[in-house]
């Protein structure tokens, strides 16, 4: 007999079988402001390990963290005419406070560049001070009309960086090495996942930004997601904060920056990639826990057996966790593991004991197989980098096979009902990119003819990567 499904099948409705995924793989639940979301211990436990491994890879380009307020003046906000008009819809704001209205409203940070810039002001004053590399861990709130759990929420976790060189090279050249050394060796190292690396058109550029570099990724279901953003801001802020320098030639002159930022929508994004219809498979490189070891049934000796060997796989560098919960039936206790998409499961029983084997379930391809324990600690880091690779392989075949290559707007928009179109930017133009938004359907990115990124809107030869987008 088929077992009933524990979610929804994607396809039977892909968005609800999202929801149920969360839900019941305990990664999140709806706060009480709508938008707002309450990060469950599972679900921070994947931010946890995003932000070790981000964290690493910043430092790893001389940029520190600092903390800056959560409060801004909102007359800062109104110094840059671009980013204002940009975030002005989005932005919570605090008029009362202290039981009295305050004399000048203060603004919940959508993004901190003015505050930023503020004391970038201050802090930069010869050639010497640069470059300034700094980031942030924070949460941040846009009043988003159309929230859903971690892709689009009202309130979100990130990190924000934001730099100060000296010429405009620099500042570009470091946009894009946060890009590629940070952003994509971390999507395409730890969370396995493909993408497209691109600039966005005009129309879909940050506000206050002269340049914005972005990397798409393809859900499940053939949409498009902006994962993360590497922003080149020009001198656009630091005209507006008077952020200056003396030059090596002795000269006054504004600095060239840049900002970049990647949030808790990078969740959401794993479980749209790499979910299927039993729950979340997590990169075993990101996994928090990567293994774990279930006593199959109530028994003195196969408890201390999968302590020992949970022993063992810790002291062989794995991410461990033993579950003897035998008062729970094992088929449910099964079930949420791989709700949770746990790389692997050695499952441990009485009958095990005997002949020195376990059974080892592997979550990404599925597949289940008895094995010498004496093995394990050997074997088992080498089946998590496979699976690991599996993963990446599999999110990049689902892009390869669903972007087709169109010359029109109509074959465009065709397209983006199952996947991406990629179609030459001379063909499509401004004028075409308005009227694919009209069918709900977006340019995500701009690439040059052999897949870099393009230096300009107007490079020839540049291909736009077009879809439906999250
Ligand atoms: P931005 O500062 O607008 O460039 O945003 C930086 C990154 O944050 C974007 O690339 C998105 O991936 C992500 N992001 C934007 N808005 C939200 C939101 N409401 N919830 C979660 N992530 C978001």
């Amino acid at each position: 007999m088929a077992k009933a499904p524990v979610l929804t099948p994607r396809a039977d409705d892909f968005p609800r079988w999202y929801q149920d995924l969360i839900t019941k793989a305990e990664l999140a639940d709806n706060g009480p402001v709508r938008g707002t979301m309450v990060i469950r211990p599972y679900g921070y436990g994947l931010w946890e390990r995003m932000q070790q491994e981000m964290d690493a890879r910043i430092k790893a380009t001389g940029t520190r963290n600092a903390y800056f307020p959560l409060l801004i003046p909102e007359s800062y906000l109104t110094r840059e005419a671009e980013h204002v008009e940009g975030f002005a819809p989005e932005l919570a704001v605090v008029t009362r406070a202290g039981g009295k209205e305050l004399e000048e409203p203060v603004v919940i940070r959508p993004t901190s560049e003015t505050i930023v810039n503020e004391y970038f002001a201050k802090w930069v004053q010869s050639y010497r001070d640069l470059p300034l590399l700094i980031n942030q861990w924070a949460n941040v709130v846009r009043w988003e009309l159309r929230p859903r759990l971690f892709l689009r929420t009202t309130e979100f976790l990130w990190q924000e960086g934001h730099t100060a060189h000296a010429t405009r090279e620099e500042a570009r050249a470091f946009a894009a090495r946060i890009q590629s050394e940070v952003y994509g060796a971390f999507l395409r190292d730890v969370l396995a996942m493909d993408f497209v690396s691109g600039r966005k058109t005009a129309r879909e550029r940050f506000a206050g930004a002269i340049n914005t570099l972005t990397l798409e990724s393809m859900m499940g279901d053939g949409k498009a997601l902006q994962m993360v953003t590497s922003h080149e801001l020009g001198q656009n802020f630091a005209k507006a904060f008077d952020t200056r320098f003396v030059s090596r030639e002795g000269r006054q002159e504004h600095v060239w920056q840049t900002s970049w930022g990647s949030t808790t929508r990078m969740i959401g994004a794993l479980v749209m990639t790499h979910g299927d219809d039993d729950g979340l498979r997590v990169p075993p490189r990101l996994a928090p826990v990567q293994a774990v070891v279930l006593a199959v049934k109530g028994d003195e000796e196969v408890s201390a057996a999968v302590r020992a060997l949970g022993e063992r796989l810790r002291e062989a560098g794995v991410r461990v966790e033993v579950d003897d919960r035998t008062d729970v039936p094992f088929g449910r206790r099964a079930v949420d593991w791989e709700l949770k998409g746990v790389p692997v499961r050695i499952e441990v029983g009485p009958r095990d004991l005997e002949s020195g084997t376990a059974v080892l379930v592997r979550r990404i391809p599925g597949t289940k197989e008895p094995v010498a324990v004496t093995a394990l600690p050997v074997l088992l880091p080498r089946t998590l980098e496979d699976d690991q690779a599996l993963l990446l392989a599999q999110s990049r075949r689902r892009r390869e096979e669903r972007t087709v290559e169109v010359s029109t707007v109509d074959e465009a928009v065709e397209a983006a009902g199952t996947g991406w179109a990629r179609i030459p930017w001379a063909a499509l133009g401004p004028a075409g990119e308005a009227r694919l938004g009209e069918q709900g359907v977006s340019v995500r990115c701009l690439v040059a003819a052999d897949g870099s990124v393009p230096a300009s809107d107007d490079e020839p030869g540049s291909v736009a990567i077009v879809g439906r987008a999250y």
